[in-house]
């Protein structure tokens, strides 16, 4: 008998009303019963994007809606700020090179945040971008971006703001009008508490006139054929009904909740984990901007990183991530995002402090729990 936790960045556990959702029966999609759920899914999607704008529902992983995000909005040669502080980031200047467009990268080291001023700089000297592509919560490395100082940044100029926020939407807070954010985009694996699948995407009246003269190829991520179809609440094509039914469930759940509660939740247990991992003398990888999203720790000496996640997940049969690409084996990832309660923490950092013993780390033991409890019990 095995009982599972799961602590990682993506997927994050499931409601036990969104499995439930899962498992109806399948109905047809061009029907009036399909298009009250798919309408009923585009208000909520809106209330957690805090937008006005369309946010339309794609089939596909996060990246799908990063793809769509590049394919609609710039042509081959045109040029593009992309944000570089990880993995992640990476990713949009990859998309960038694929659809042929020079991507300016600004390299920030791996555990800062970007700096808006840098921002600005490049904009200021060149008239010519036309988009700057960001991270709201960089999932390698658990750094969380200031988009709001960014977009005031941006709207200055005529660039557009897409913001990456497949990790961060419904976990942490993003004004998409306000803070002006021309692309959102998301993913239903995360902080939306669904299984993979789904990808969301709104886009601005300023994105819409680039889309307008946009030359890159497209089709199954077409934004102008998804807008199209949205007004007569359709998709272009068969949506992944059952997700989609699931996401009308969670939508539920989240309003009910309130994005405040939800935040603040988010907050807690990050605080919880932090003050857990500092009481186990462990470094935080990004101590000066670690998101409420993901917790990135440092491994510390004498103790092997790969085999610490890997005893947790095939022992004991709790969860984490580890470090990618440049910080394999150098940092574990603790996420603390979506359908997370405090005894999860809890269990997540009883069972790290176990192999941490067991791997000759030296600490007191229940050290980590006690500083996450009284985390909790103040909160
Ligand atoms: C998970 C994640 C992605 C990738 O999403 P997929 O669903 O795997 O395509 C992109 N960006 C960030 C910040 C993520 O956390």
């Amino acid at each position: 008998m095995r009982k599972n936790y799961l602590l990682t960045p993506g997927p994050t556990p499931l409601p036990p009303e969104v499995c439930q959702a899962l498992g109806k029966p399948i109905i047809h999609h061009r029907t009036p019963q399909f298009q009250a759920i798919l309408k009923e899914a585009g208000e909520g999607l809106k209330y957690v994007f805090q937008t006005q704008s369309d946010v339309f529902i794609l089939t596909s992983s996060g990246t799908g809606a990063m793809e769509a995000a590049v394919a609609n909005l710039l042509s081959a040669q045109e040029i593009a700020i992309t944000v570089e502080g990880g993995k992640f980031g990476e990713r949009w200047t990859e998309l960038c090179k694929s659809y042929g467009v020079q991507a300016e990268v600004i390299k920030v080291e791996w555990g800062k945040a970007v700096d808006p001023a840098e921002i600005e700089k490049r904009l200021k000297n060149n008239p010519d971008i036309k988009a700057v592509f960001t991270t709201l919560c960089e999932t390698s490395t658990g750094v969380v971006s200031d988009i709001e100082a960014i977009g005031k940044v941006v709207a200055k100029y005529n660039a557009v703001l897409v913001v990456d926020a497949i990790s961060g939407l419904g976990a942490i807070d993003l004004k998409t009008d306000a803070w002006g954010v021309d692309v959102c985009v998301s993913g239903s694996q995360k902080g939306f508490m669904l299984p993979p699948g789904l990808a969301f995407i709104s886009v601005s009246k300023k994105a819409w006139d680039l889309i307008a003269v946009s030359k890159s190829p497209r089709f199954y991520f077409d934004l102008k054929a998804a807008k199209k179809a949205i007004q007569s609440v359709d998709t272009p094509f068969t949506p992944a009904i059952s997700l989609v039914i699931a996401l009308v469930e969670v939508l539920k759940i989240m309003k009910q909740d309130g994005l405040d509660n939800i935040f603040k939740r988010h907050r807690i247990m990050a605080d919880a984990t932090k003050a857990a991992m500092k009481a186990l003398g462990l470094e935080l990888f990004a101590p000066s901007a670690s998101s409420d999203v993901v917790t990135a720790v440092k491994v510390p000496a004498g103790v092997e990183g790969e085999k610490l996640v890997k005893t947790m997940r095939d022992v004991y049969g709790v969860t984490i991530a580890g470090g990618q690409a440049e910080l394999k084996g150098k940092v574990f990832r603790f996420a603390h995002m979506g359908f997370i309660e405090e005894f999860d923490i809890i269990a997540g950092i009883a069972c790290l402090e176990k192999v941490l013993k067991e791997a000759g780390y030296v600490f007191k033991l229940g050290a980590g729990v006690s500083a996450a409890e009284e985390v909790f019990l103040r909160k």
